[in-house]
């Protein structure tokens, strides 16, 4: 079944700091239908990418609504999409050792939009405590049978993490300084918040602009920068950002696979085909960035 979305949430503002400083940067390569989590979804209007000019993040217009989009990713079965590896296995060494920096024994760990619980496994195994926070109702059950502690909500008094971290979360916010503000309450004393996002800012973004894979509509609604990490969050310290690949898997794909992709269009060998997309990516095409309460 096949539901239609009127994707019309269109923000005056820039959804991230506030400015009225918002320009039309590139088309959308979405139209018509598309999947959502695991549901068939029908678009009515055109998506396009914009750009804030104050904290330089990007975002999307005409996007589905946050009550539609919320419903839709409650009713799938995430866990039946993303298939459930190891953390350890899924992701590269480099990101895996980033985290082992971070996750210590006997800490309080905190996993906002933690899917069927990899990390909180692989936290558990050095000796955390951890809890977690999921809207999908089959990725709690799965959680709580590994024996994590599953948030209702957000809003949770007496209770202080060490380390909270989000993966793949913040490019779906709607509203980012709530949750940031959240977290800020959330965190111990010089508590760290840690982030694994697309890089806004990365080579693939900047060559394949519109039809960069990860922008990933309607997902994905919001692009935050590295600018503002550091300029324009208040309550929050950025400390230090290191620049990964999404999992180990693309990371295999090397740079001459990138290039040959990238410049056989270009070179009329690639008619009729789709065009590069920034995978594989030769840089890093994500971040985590590591922030720490003030
Ligand atoms: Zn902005």
């Amino acid at each position: 079944m096949t539901l239609k979305i009127n994707n019309n949430l269109f923000h005056e503002l820039c959804p991230i700091c506030g400015s009225i400083s918002i320009t039309n940067a590139y088309n959308l390569m979405y139209e018509g239908k598309l999947s959502y989590s695991s549901t068939q979804i029908e678009l009515l209007k055109k998506p396009e990418l914009w750009k804030c000019n104050e904290c330089k993040s990007f975002f999307t217009q005409n996007a589905i609504n946050e009550e539609d989009s919320v419903s839709l990713y409650k009713n799938s079965d995430a866990g039946k999409r993303w298939d459930a590896k190891k953390f350890e296995d899924e992701k590269t060494p480099y990101c895996v050792n980033v985290f082992k920096k971070f996750i210590r024994k006997d800490i309080e760990v905190l996993d906002i939009g933690c899917n069927t619980g990899e990390f909180l496994d692989f936290a558990k195994n050095n000796g955390a405590s951890t809890y977690g926070f999921e809207y999908s109702i089959k990725s709690i059950e799965i959680c709580e049978s590994k024996g994590h502690t599953m948030l209702e909500n957000l809003e949770v008094e007496n209770k202080k993490f060490d380390v909270i971290t989000a993966f793949d979360l913040v490019e779906h916010l709607y509203h980012p300084n709530t949750f940031f503000d959240k977290v800020i309450k959330l965190l111990k004393p010089n508590g760290k918040l840690i982030i694994f996002t697309g890089d806004i800012d990365c080579w693939a973004f900047k060559n394949c602009k519109g039809r960069w894979w990860y922008l990933n509509y309607p997902e994905h609604v919001i692009f935050i920068s590295k600018n503002f990490y550091e300029n324009k969050l208040h309550g929050l310290k950025l400390k230090n950002i290191y620049y990964t690949f999404n999992n180990r898997y693309f990371k295999n794909l090397n740079f001459t696979m990138a290039a040959i992709f990238n410049y056989s269009k270009m070179l009329g060998l690639r008619k009729g085909l789709k065009p590069y997309e920034g995978l594989p990516s030769p840089t890093p095409d994500h971040i985590i960035a590591v922030l720490s309460k003030t």
